[in-house]
């Protein structure tokens, strides 16, 4: 069985011809086969087509002219059009959607030879912290409190991503973030996750949320694996205005740097109140490690992080009630009929959306409203501003931020259902990046006390990936994570 390695792993083991790219991926298959009905992280499985990606993968590993990806079987987002093949965005409303076209990231990925096993499950339009908002029913995390068999959340919006990943149904796979969706999710499974910088890959043909916030990351099993995968997504794309041309540093080889002299910074507004003790001490940890490795420990303040929430939850549907008009019943996927035109709209969105998905453009439609937008809209552009500002001050003194990823370990499915609020206080940690657009990786880094996975995460300056690999490759020696969660294929070399 091959599922437990890492994508480095594969990289040489394919090389040195221990197996073939055909077994890799049929290994990844038969997992999907095994768990995919009790996990739900996929919505559409590609089989066929990946074990024919695998063997033309075997042709250019025989022929020597394999770029880095090759033969390694990912995970896409269902948010990533990809050609051909459906792209539902987890909403009624693209139930039956199949691009003609394939996102930049994706087609990337392809590129450099990456296999794709399927499109995985995620709240819809990637509203949500807890996968539960997928019009294809929850998923549900490998993982599990020590002697019980609850049903707990992988988090969200890219649950589907980090489920797979962590019960090895795929080496690794691409997530979307946009206040905390790759960040979060990697967290409550315990696997890695970099949300880059605002600019640093293409949103040229994934599906838009909230346009100045949304970004594409890696998620996967190690630092370094991230670091393959967002070399190969990463770049400038005529196509996205919102793309830096700015070219893309050599990630790999980032993550054996020394971490001498570095300063690392405490953001002293992240001990919220309602923080577990159990994050609190592995955050504390975390602060330990890097001082072995021989950073200077600095305490800093963001004083505008108070903000982050309610900034977020207006800045963030705003746009996603302007981006969705566009599912309309006339353009694109489901349309329910009526008798007029209007109607036709009412009927098609109200059948199309589910309520989360309602509940963001009412509340969208509300800040923008010519009444309102000074009072809201307005005002928390301003204060994403000073987000944004503290943030750069704070790079003047340091290198890097460490926090705790998320408030709490992997709540159970029935918990914050019924208080949004509540389900929103999840990204406390992960959104003031997301507002600022700089780079956040978060790293499993410990289990709580019911043997579930705890996060950190680095924040780092704008483009300043390669220092959150360095760190963050630290980090992960130090805390030498190798727990395996309940629900899961196994296997080794
Ligand atoms: N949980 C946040 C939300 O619901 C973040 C989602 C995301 O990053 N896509 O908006």
């Amino acid at each position: 069985m091959l599922t437990g390695i890492k994508i480095t792993e594969a990289v040489d083991g394919l090389r040195q011809k221990k197996f073939s790219a055909e077994e890799l991926t049929k290994a990844h298959v038969n997992a999907i086969n095994t768990l995919n009905d009790r996990i739900n992280a996929y919505i559409t499985v590609t089989a066929d087509a990946a074990i024919e990606q695998a063997k033309v993968a075997d042709q250019k590993l025989a022929a020597g002219d394999a770029p880095a990806l090759t033969g390694i079987p990912l995970a896409i987002k269902d948010l990533f059009c990809t050609k051909g093949v459906k792209t539902t965005a987890a909403s009624r409303i693209l139930e039956n959607f199949v691009p003609p076209y394939e996102s930049t990231v994706t087609a990337n990925l392809l590129r450099d030879g990456a296999v794709f096993l399927g499109k995985v499950n995620l709240d819809e339009f990637a509203m949500g912290s807890g996968n539960l908002n997928s019009a294809f029913g929850a998923v549900e995390n490998p993982w599990k409190r020590q002697g019980e068999d609850t049903f707990l959340v992988p988090g969200g919006s890219s649950g589907g991503s980090a489920a797979a990943v962590a019960a090895q149904m795929a080496m690794g796979a691409t997530g979307t973030d946009t206040g905390g969706s790759i960040r979060q999710p990697a967290a409550y499974c315990g696997i890695t996750g970099i949300k880059p910088t605002y600019g640093r890959c293409s949103r040229w043909g994934i599906i838009a949320y909230a346009s100045s916030l949304d970004q594409a990351g890696p998620m996967g099993k190690s630092v370094e694996d991230c670091a393959i995968m967002l070399q190969s997504m990463a770049g400038f794309d005529p196509k996205d205005s919102t793309s830096v041309d700015k070219e893309v540093p050599d990630y790999r080889a980032a993550c054996n740097r020394s971490l001498k002299g570095m300063k690392v910074g405490i953001p002293m507004e992240y001990r919220a109140p309602g923080l577990s003790p159990e994050i609190e001490a592995v955050w504390q940890q975390g602060i330990n490690w890097l001082k072995e490795a021989g950073c200077e420990i600095v305490d800093v303040s963001l004083p505008h992080t108070k903000y982050g929430l309610a900034t977020y939850y207006i800045i963030a549907p705003a746009e996603a009630s302007s981006n969705l008009a566009r599912y309309d019943g006339v353009r694109y996927g489901r349309r329910v009929d009526g008798a007029s035109l209007d109607e036709l709209y009412a009927n098609t969105r109200g059948a199309g959306f589910g309520d989360e998905v309602k509940r963001r453009i009412l509340m969208g439609t509300y800040v923008l409203s010519a009444g309102y937008y000074d009072a809201y809209y307005l005002r928390a552009q301003k204060v994403r501003k000073l987000i944004n500002q503290d943030f750069m001050n704070v790079f003047d003194k340091v290198d890097v931020l460490l926090t705790p990823t998320a408030p709490t370990a992997a709540f159970a499915k029935g918990e914050n259902l019924d208080d949004p609020v509540q389900m929103y206080l999840n990204d406390i940690f992960t959104v003031p990046a997301s507002m600022a657009g700089v780079p956040g990786l978060a790293i499993p880094a410990g289990l709580s006390s019911q043997g579930l996975p705890l996060g950190l995460q680095l924040l780092g300056r704008p483009f300043g990936e390669e220092t959150l690999f360095a760190v963050g490759s630290a980090m992960e020696k130090a805390a030498n994570f190798t727990h395996k969660p309940t629900l899961c294929a196994g296997g080794s070399l």
